[in-house]
């Protein structure tokens, strides 16, 4: 190894120690309360969050028939299976137009339709849940999910 490839090996060290120190990776680690105090940024963030939250993570929990939501603004929200599916917004369950859909208040769900197998993401708005009969047809969105969580 001759001098020349030491010097080469250190320059590119300084290189990604600049690309590391760049403002891209530096904001990356910001969370919401840095960003704040920055103040530069307070406009930009401040609109994110009035438009809408996105899970960051979720989890179905059998044991106590519950889908449990962590929202991107660190607040955690539970929805309780049978009120989850009583709501779901297809046009078959909440009706469209002049139809009044086949759900309301009075619906008796067995514990198939009541019970929450899967979660799938819709797009970047929105959640849809496969329950035990089949029924996957709802498509609760973020938005939905906050308002019935009383968050937003
Ligand atoms: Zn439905």
């Amino acid at each position: 190894m001759g001098p020349e490839v030491d010097h080469e090996l250190v320059g590119g060290v300084a290189c990604l120690g600049e690309i590391l120190d760049g403002d891209d990776a530096a904001d990356a680690h910001l969370d919401l309360a840095e960003v704040v105090h920055r103040g530069s940024h307070v406009r930009i963030i401040e609109r994110v969050a009035d438009v809408f939250h996105r899970p960051v993570g979720w989890e179905i929990v059998p044991g106590e028939r519950t889908f449990r939501v962590q929202w991107d603004d660190g607040k955690v929200a539970e929805y309780d299976w049978e009120p989850l599916r009583r709501a779901c917004p297809c046009a078959y369950c909440s009706g469209e137009g002049a139809f009044a859909g086949n759900v309301n208040p009075d619906t008796k769900f067995s514990e198939a339709q009541t019970t929450l197998k899967e979660v799938y993401v819709v797009g970047r708005y929105g959640l849809t849940p496969e329950w035990g009969d089949g029924h996957d047809t709802g498509i609760y969105t973020f938005k939905l999910l906050r308002r019935a969580a009383g968050l937003d």
